[in-house]
């Protein structure tokens, strides 16, 4: 197995989340939406599992959101990691649509005040591995109301 030189971090080149990298980078948040539905899918790669058609457009979405599920990571299991533990990542549903969600980082909270379906906003942080060269402006979300 092999890894990019600058693995963890995403590949912002890679087609199916291009545009997904490119609102972060410009601090939006924006989410493939079905030409033919309307729904927001995620991922974006394959047909929309509402419909079953294949284009969409992304759409910039409000960045508002609610914590479906989370987990504190106090272990690195890459030693990219070691220096970012303890750190929380969850499954956030966006407002937009409860069936949405999102695979991320949950910040400047403490693990223990977390709840089920709390408010959460996005926020952009870069994102940064110890001992890899660039970073990437990646979407994380807080608690609070936009
Ligand atoms: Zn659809």
């Amino acid at each position: 197995m092999s890894f990019r030189a600058n693995f963890p971090l995403p590949d912002v080149d890679w087609e199916p989340t291009r545009e997904f990298w490119a609102g972060a980078a410009r601090g939006e948040l924006v989410l493939p939406r079905c030409d033919a539905c309307g729904r927001y899918k995620w991922f974006p790669d394959g047909l929309c599992r509402f419909c079953w058609t294949g284009p969409h457009t992304w759409t910039r979405a409000s960045g508002r959101g609610r914590l479906f599920s989370w987990t504190v990571v106090r272990r690195p299991f890459i030693p990219q990691l070691a220096d970012r533990v303890p750190y929380v990542t969850g499954l956030v549903t966006v407002d937009e649509d409860p069936a949405v969600r999102l695979a991320t980082f949950v910040v400047d909270v403490a693990p223990e005040d977390l709840r089920v379906e709390m408010p959460l906003r996005v926020v952009f942080r870069p994102l940064r591995f110890a001992g890899v060269e660039g970073q990437v402006i990646a979407p994380a979300f807080t608690p609070g109301e936009t």
